[in-house]
C-alpha cells in the first residue's frame, strides 16, 4: 500500500509562501472562493474547447460547478466536471508553484503594506493556494478527461502533501477545503454573499448546497450569459432596465445607457448607465464594476472611468486585464488609458445620437445630466469638442435648444449673443422684457452653467453670454433720439446715495417701466470671482464695486411726472427718485437686510403722502 503513496513538500522554496499567503491576504480572504470557482470554470471551458475540436468525447451530464458546504465534516467543496488533471499534470501545475522570481518578488514586497500584495496571488499562479487562507488542509480529487485513473492529493498548511490513487465518477476535480475553526465559510448565507459578489455572472452554472440538508434547490445561483455579452440587437430596453435594477439594487429606471462592444485590440465589453439621481442629498458617486471574463474583480476602478464620469453605474468586462489587478498597475497601464478614452468617446457618441434620434428622451434626461456633462466638458477639452453641438440649454419658457439652434433664432435680434438668467423669479422683469422683444433667455441656475459658458466663449471666440440685466436696454430700446436731462440725472445720483452709479437715457418700448438697471457683464463676473476667492481665502476682502448704470426710460409717463415734480416739490421728487431706484435694484438682485429696511421705510413714507 505504501508503494502507492507519493509524499513530498510543495517545493524547497514554497514553505515561505504559505505563511505569506496567510499573513498578506488576510484582508481579502473572500477571494479564495473566486479563485477556486474560476479555476473550475476554466477547467470546464477547456474541456468544452476540446470537445468542439473533436479531441474529447461529448459530455453527457451538463457542465456545472457545485459548491457544497458540510458543517459536520467542517469542509467546503468545490466540484467541477471539467477537464481534470492526470497525476503528472497535478504534479506539474499544483505541486510546483514556486516560479523563478517568485521568491525575489515576495522578499521585495514583504516589507510593504497589504495593498501591494494583493497582486501576488494572480502574478504567480497562486490562485489555488489562496484556499490556505481559510483551510488548514486541502484535498484535491481529480480525474482527467483522457481516462487516466483518478488521483487524490492532500496537503497541510505546512506545504506537505501526499498523492494517492482515488475513485471518481467522470472527469473533473473536487477541491475539499477543511475550513479553519472560527471562519464562517460553512455558513450558506456567507457563501451566497461571496458567490453573489464574485461569481454572479460566471459562464458556468454554479449550484450552492448544504451537504447536511437533503432538500435540493435545483437552481443555479448565477447568470451565465450576462447582458453585456449579448449583441446590442439582442437586448431590449426592458432587458437593460431589468439588468440595472438587479445589479445596482435601484428600483428607479436609469435615464439611458451605453452598451460598448469594443473589438480588437481593445477587446472589452460593458454597459454604462446614466442613473436617475433623486435629490441633492443622495450620493452621486456611481458604481462601475470591473469583470475579467465574467469574474468580478473590483468596484469603482477610478483608473478606468475618468473622474468626471464617475456618476455612471455599470459593468465593464476586460479580459485583457489580469484577474488580479493592482491600483498601481492600472495607473501606469496604457491599455487602461485607451479603454478609458474609448468609454469617453462612446458616451459622447451616445449624447450626439440621442440629440438627433431621441430628442424627446434626451431633453427629459438633460435636466438630470446637464450639469454633469458641462462639468465633464470643463474637465476634458476633447470631450467638449465631441459633444459641443449636442449640449442643450433650457430656456425660461421651458423649451430646450442647442447653442447652434439658439444662435440661428437670434440672428436678427441678438446675433452671436446668448441672454441668460441665473434666477428665474428675481430676474423675471428682464426676462419678460427680452421675451416681449422676441429674444429667448437661457436658464443658467447652476454655478457650473456659468463656468461652462465662460469656457465656451473662450473656445468659440465669437459667441458672447450676457446675463439679462447686462446691456438689456440696448436690446429693447427704440431707435429714436432722446432728451437727456442733466437735472434728472443729478436727482437720481443724489437719491440713490451711490456715487458709482451712472445715469443714462433711453427710449424703451415698454412705457410702464420708468427705469432699469444695467450691470456690466464683465464687472459682475469680476465681482463673482472675487467673492469666490474671498470665500477660499478668509483674509481677503471680497467686495468689488460692480459698475451699474441706471437707464431712465424717456417714454415713461412716471418720469415725465417726476420731471415736473422736481421743479415744484424737490423733496417729494427725491423721495420718488429714490424709490424708483430701489425698485429697479429689487428687480435685479436680492436685498441685504439694510437695503430691505430702507426700501420698506421709503414705501411707508410715500404712502403717508397719499
Ligand atoms: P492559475 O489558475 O492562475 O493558473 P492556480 O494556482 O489557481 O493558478 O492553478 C494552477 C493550475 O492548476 C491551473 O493553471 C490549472 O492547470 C490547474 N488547476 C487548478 N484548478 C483546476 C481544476 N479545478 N481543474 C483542472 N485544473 C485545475
Amino acid at each position: 500500500m505504501s508503494d502507492n503513496i507519493k509524499k513530498g513538500g510543495i517545493s524547497v522554496e514554497t514553505h515561505h509562501i504559505f505563511p505569506i499567503i496567510k499573513k498578506w491576504l488576510y484582508s481579502e480572504k473572500d477571494i479564495f472562493l473566486r479563485e477556486i470557482v474560476s479555476n473550475a470554470t476554466d477547467a470546464i471551458t477547456k474541456l468544452k474547447r476540446l470537445i468542439s475540436l473533436g479531441e474529447a468525447a461529448e459530455n453527457e451530464a451538463p457542465f456545472r460547478i457545485d459548491v457544497i458546504c458540510d458543517k459536520e465534516a467542517g469542509t467546503l467543496t468545490v466540484k467541477d466536471n471539467g477537464i481534470g488533471m492526470t497525476e503528472e499534470e497535478l504534479e506539474k501545475y499544483i505541486c510546483n508553484i514556486a516560479l523563478s522570481g517568485a521568491l525575489d518578488f515576495i522578499q521585495k514586497y514583504e516589507a510593504q503594506d497589504d495593498s501591494a500584495s494583493s497582486g501576488i496571488i494572480g502574478h504567480f499562479g497562486l490562485g489555488f493556494y489562496s484556499s490556505f487562507m481559510v483551510a488548514d488542509r486541502v484535498e484535491l480529487v481529480t480525474k482527467s478527461y483522457n481516462g487516466d485513473k483518478a488521483v487524490r492529493w492532500v496537503c497541510n498548511d505546512a506545504g506537505e502533501y501526499e498523492i494517492t490513487e482515488a475513485e471518481r465518477e467522470g472527469c473533473g476535480t473536487d477541491i475539499i477545503m477543511h475550513i479553519n475553526d472560527g471562519e464562517d465559510y460553512l455558513e450558506l448565507s456567507k457563501l451566497r454573499a461571496v458567490l453573489d459578489k464574485y461569481c454572479d455572472f460566471m459562464p458556468v452554472d454554479i449550484y450552492l448546497s448544504d451537504a447536511t440538508d437533503t432538500k435540493e434547490d435545483g437552481n443555479p445561483i448565477n447568470e451565465t450569459c450576462p447582458l453585456w455579452q449579448k449583441t446590442i440587437s439582442e437586448c431590449s430596453d426592458e432587458d437593460y432596465k431589468a439588468f440595472y435594477h438587479k445589479v445596482f439594487n435601484d428600483v428607479r429606471d436609469p435615464l439611458f445607457w451605453v452598451h460598448i462592444n469594443a473589438d480588437y485590440p481593445l477587446n472589452f465589453k460593458g454597459i454604462l448607465y446614466f442613473p436617475r439621481i433623486g435629490n441633492e442629498y443622495e450620493s452621486i458617486e456611481g458604481q462601475v464594476k470591473l469583470y475579467y471574463n465574467q469574474v468580478f474583480v473590483a468596484d469603482n476602478i477610478k483608473e478606468v472611468i475618468p473622474e468626471y464620469l464617475l456618476m455612471l453605474k455599470g459593468v465593464l468586462d476586460c479580459p485583457e486585464l489580469p484577474l488580479n489587478v493592482s491600483r498601481s498597475y492600472l495607473q501606469t497601464n496604457s491599455y487602461v488609458s485607451k479603454v478609458s478614452s474609448h468609454i469617453v468617446k462612446k458616451v459622447a457618441d451616445k449624447l450626439n445620437f440621442m440629440l438627433h434620434n431621441e430628442r424627446e428622451n434626451y431633453e427629459k434626461a438633460w435636466g438630470a445630466i446637464g450639469s454633469f456633462i458641462e462639468y465633464a466638458c470643463l474637465r476634458d477639452r476633447k470631450f467638449y469638442d465631441r459633444v459641443k453641438d449636442s449640449m442643450l440649454m433650457q430656456l425660461t419658457d421651458k423649451r430646450f435648444v442647442t447653442l447652434p439652434e439658439y444662435l440661428e433664432n437670434a440672428k436678427d435680434t441678438n446675433e452671436n449673443t446668448v441672454y441668460y438668467a441665473t434666477d428665474r423669479s428675481l430676474q423675471s422683469q428682464y426676462i419678460s422684457l427680452l421675451n416681449a422683444n422676441g429674444i429667448d433667455v437661457a436658464l443658467m441656475e447652476h454655478v457650473v452653467d456659468t463656468q461652462f459658458a465662460a469656457m465656451l466663449e473662450d473656445f468659440d471666440g465669437k459667441v458672447k453670454y450676457l446675463r439679462v440685466d447686462a446691456d438689456v436696454a440696448n436690446a429693447i430700446k427704440l431707435d429714436e433720439s432722446v432728451d437727456e436731462s442733466e437735472k434728472l440725472a443729478e436727482l437720481f445720483k443724489k437719491a440713490s446715495k451711490n456715487d458709482r452709479l451712472s445715469v443714462s437715457f433711453s427710449a424703451l418700448k415698454d412705457e410702464s417701466i420708468p427705469a432699469l438697471l444695467n450691470v456690466s457683464e464683465e464687472s459682475r463676473r469680476m465681482e463673482e470671482m472675487m467673492k469666490l476667492y474671498a470665500s477660499r481665502l478668509p483674509d481677503m476682502d471680497g467686495s468689488y464695486p460692480t459698475e451699474m448704470s441706471l437707464i431712465i426710460n424717456t417714454r415713461s409717463p412716471l418720469i415725465e411726472k417726476l420731471e415736473d415734480l422736481a421743479e415744484s416739490e424737490p423733496n417729494k421728487a427725491e423721495m420718488m427718485a429714490s424709490y424708483i431706484y430701489k425698485l429697479s435694484l429689487l428687480s435685479q438682485k436680492k436685498f441685504s437686510a439694510d437695503e430691505m429696511n430702507g426700501f420698506l421705510a421709503d414705501g411707508f413714507a410715500l404712502l403717508s403722502l397719499l
